[in-house]
């Protein structure tokens, strides 16, 4: 029988194969639902290990799952693999300087992301093999950044089977993600009116832009009567014209709402609605809706964050060379505030003497503490992790692949994105991923706990996705 230890050891016998493949998407950043180069990569790979391979899945070209073993527990890990557009930067640099002015560039470390999963999932591969026992599932999540992936997915039930699911996102500290994150939803208002002359003929025109003005009027008053923990962002995206004297018969507003659950954000989303059709009547217009994005909030797992926060501390931090350090001083020296988020993290830190030390660390270069498990707490950004964790428990944790304080979609993350200290956070959030995964086959138990926990906090609602059922996956069409 193959120990645990044994099978975590696995992933540096394959350390730069899967170097290799991070640094390989690095270098072909592709942007949501156009991830071929990095879906035929993971997908040759996983047969070449033994996997079964379906592409295809929710009808996404770029979502595929390999699976190994049989019977339960079946554990998935999840992997991204998209980039960002004009991000492009050159790697290792420490000022800005595109590769190719206007390109992609991987501006959330998705290239590691990928490829620290597929790291997970070999090591535990090897220990189902040796104790013919579980199943694991590589699950390829495409266009996390713009198109809610996952969101599609989850609708599909791509994740109805899993008794757990895993995951890990590079970050600049090591931590286990206790927090939930908002559920959002985004979509364009157009209005449509009536164009006429604004002095000759005023009385025949009904104006899409007065509509859009009486609208955000009208969500600026809903906002002293919603919960404070929701937000209404809006962005005029079409003001009908440039003339002033043409009435303006089309105009609309781009609208993202959040709130910290799902039921809250149906209800927020229905008052805006409302909001929007008292413009269209009181202007006499009308109004349509173009759905752009949506996503749930993140249930949390404490089961899933305590099993991660143990073999996070079990597995430890990377070992940080001193020029990696030198890099990520240099690098630290371009962010504002570098050291904030940091301090605010390590402040709310209980024990005296862990947080003494993480605060005597505040100013390193790399912070290579772990986190002690944080107490849960709601996070203002969005996920489509939300989506996945309603019906299967999910836990992730970060680990430090980028210097301190680097803000997220940063030249800054792009930059470092090939260099050791990322390749060396990615080993360490695969082994930590695979010694949970290992937990949990040598103990199921855990997987039940963290099911019953799921049905507790969602109070046992079945799922509803936020997502209309009219909507499908903006695939682009492939260039050939
Ligand atoms: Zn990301």
């Amino acid at each position: 029988m193959m120990d645990k230890q044994t099978a975590i050891g696995v992933i540096d016998k394959y350390k730069k194969q899967l170097e290799q493949v991070s640094d390989a998407l690095w270098d072909h950043p592709e942007l949501g639902y156009e991830e071929h180069f990095a879906k035929d990569l993971y997908c040759h790979l996983l047969r070449k290990e033994g996997f079964r391979v379906e592409d295809n899945l929710a009808g996404i070209p770029t979502a595929f799952s390999g699976t190994y073993g049989s019977g339960r527990p079946i554990i998935g890990v999840l992997a991204e693999y998209d980039a960002l557009p004009n991000l492009s930067q050159k790697a290792g640099y420490i000022y800005q300087e595109p590769e190719q002015v206007g390109g992609n560039g991987h501006g959330c470390g998705h290239n590691l992301l990928g490829a620290g999963s597929l790291g997970a999932v070999l090591a535990i591969k090897e220990f189902i093999k040796q104790n013919s026992k579980g199943t694991v599932v590589f699950l390829g999540c495409p266009a996390e950044e713009n198109g809610s992936g996952k969101s599609f997915m989850t609708r599909a039930g791509v994740f109805a089977d899993l008794d757990i699911a895993l995951t890990w996102h590079p970050g600049d500290a090591y931590s286990v993600n206790n927090g939930s994150t908002n559920a959002n939803y985004k979509v364009i208002y157009k209005f449509e009116g009536k164009s006429a002359h604004a002095a000759i003929s005023p009385e025949l025109g009904r104006s899409a832009l007065d509509a859009v003005e009486l609208m955000n009027v009208g969500v600026q008053f809903l906002r002293e009567h919603i919960s404070t923990s929701c937000r209404i962002h809006y962005a005029i995206t079409d003001a009908g014209g440039t003339a002033p004297n043409v009435v303006q018969s089309h105009s609309e507003v781009v609208y993202l709402m959040r709130a910290p659950r799902l039921e809250l954000l149906n209800d927020l989303k229905s008052r805006v609605d409302d909001i929007s059709m008292g413009a269209a009547l009181m202007t006499g217009t009308t109004v349509s809706q173009v759905f752009v994005k949506a996503c749930a909030n993140i249930v949390v797992n404490a089961e899933l964050s305590q099993l991660l926060q143990k073999n996070m501390e079990e597995i430890g931090s990377a070992n940080y060379s001193s020029e990696d350090n030198e890099l990520a001083a240099e690098l630290k020296k371009t962010i504002s505030n570098p050291d904030g988020y940091y301090v605010k993290l390590a402040d709310k830190v209980c024990d005296n003497d862990k947080r003494k030390s993480l605060l005597e660390h505040a100013n390193d270069p790399i912070h290579s503490e772990i986190f002690p498990l944080m107490k849960e707490e709601d996070s203002v950004v969005s996920s489509d992790v939300g989506d996945v964790s309603w019906v299967c428990p999910v836990g992730q944790v970060y680990t430090a692949t980028m210097a301190a304080g680097t803000p997220i979609h940063s030249w800054q993350e792009v930059s470092v994105g090939k260099s050791r200290m990322a390749h060396k956070g990615m080993i360490q959030a695969a082994k930590i991923l695979a010694g949970a995964a290992i937990d949990v086959i040598l103990n199921p138990d855990i997987a039940k706990r963290a099911q019953e926990e799921l049905s507790i906090r969602t109070k046992g609602t079945p799922f509803v996705s936020p997502i209309p059922d009219n909507i499908h996956p903006a695939i682009p069409t492939r260039k050939s």
